[in-house]
């Protein structure tokens, strides 16, 4: 690892935009990464309601990157010059690279969260099972489908299931009936269990069997009920700093070029968790 080097009139600006950013722990994680490779830049938090503006601000000031965090990861779109296809399929822009005055909106996500799974269980042909149909929910469905899952959303409200699954065409089953269905990978994408309620699970203990693999993307605290739960019954699980780590990562390797350290990263992270605590 280098040198942190202090910030000078050379530095580059990365930043992550939304509202609230108070508690984000991109700056951390970022900052960490960037200091790994000596790399003469910064990386700040900006809270912003006029997402329009702050896409001004970052052409005018040439700002070479941006995380895109709640609300603006759509709303932003608009203010682009263009849009991965990835990032346009499921309506989400939560990265923007500066490239010479251009900026491209892209999705990393989609990806963070399949590596994430990767580093315990290959996807492909997997019957995988995701509970909650919101924006998380849309960007990791559309990324275990692409590597070849058999998804099932279930969702608490089953009109907004069924519409994320019409529009991954993919299957819908209503969290009632969980019992019936043969999981191989488990996902919670809900905030059931995040703190301050953490006793609370988005699914019954009793359908988790040895064999399933189970994620939790809830962070905040890193061992949920859910994964606890999935612990006892044997289960192999993922918790849900692997795939902030991940999107992290890939943010990282776009805007930099440079192999992201992915340790660091996560060691940075949970250093800042604890602050929490
Ligand atoms: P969102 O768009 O608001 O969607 C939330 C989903 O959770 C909806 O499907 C909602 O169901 C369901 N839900 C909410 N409260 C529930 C409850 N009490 N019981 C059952 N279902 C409930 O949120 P999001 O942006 O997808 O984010 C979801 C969670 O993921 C947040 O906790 C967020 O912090 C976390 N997250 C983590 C990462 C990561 O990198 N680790 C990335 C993104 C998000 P209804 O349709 O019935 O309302």
């Amino acid at each position: 690892m280098m040198a942190n080097r202090s910030a000078d009139a050379e530095s580059a600006l990365y930043c992550v935009l939304g509202d609230p950013v108070a508690h984000s722990l991109s700056p951390v994680m970022h900052n960490r990464a960037l200091a790994h490779h000596g790399l003469n830049a910064v990386y700040l938090a900006f809270r912003v309601t006029d997402i329009g503006a702050a896409i001004q601000g970052l052409r005018a000031m040439g700002i070479k990157g941006a995380s895109i965090t709640l609300p603006h990861k759509s709303r932003v779109m608009q203010y682009l010059d263009d849009i991965d296809p990835v990032a346009a399929e499921i309506g989400a822009v939560n990265t923007i690279i500066n490239d010479n005055g251009r900026l491209i909106g892209k999705n990393s996500d989609v990806t963070g969260a399949v590596d994430a799974l990767r580093a315990k269980t290959e996807p492909a042909s997997k019957k995988i099972l995701i509970v909650g149909a919101g924006g998380a929910a849309r960007a990791i469905g559309y990324g275990v489908r692409n590597a070849g899952a058999q998804v099932t959303i279930a969702n608490r409200t089953p009109e907004t299931g069924v519409r994320l699954a019409a529009d991954l065409e993919v299957d819908f089953l209503p969290l009632a009936d969980l019992q019936q269905s043969r999981i191989d990978i488990l996902i919670n994408t809900t905030p059931v269990g995040m703190h301050p309620a953490t006793a609370a699970s988005p699914v019954p203990d009793d359908i988790l069997s040895p064999e399933i693999v189970v994620m939790d993307i809830i962070y905040n605290p890193l061992e949920t009920a859910l994964l606890k739960a999935a612990t006892r019954a044997g289960c192999r699980t993922i918790d849900g700093l692997a795939m902030f780590v991940n999107q992290g990562a890939q943010q990282f390797e776009w805007w930099t070029g440079r192999k992201a350290p992915l340790d660091n990263m996560r060691q940075a992270v949970i250093e800042n968790l604890q602050e929490f605590k």
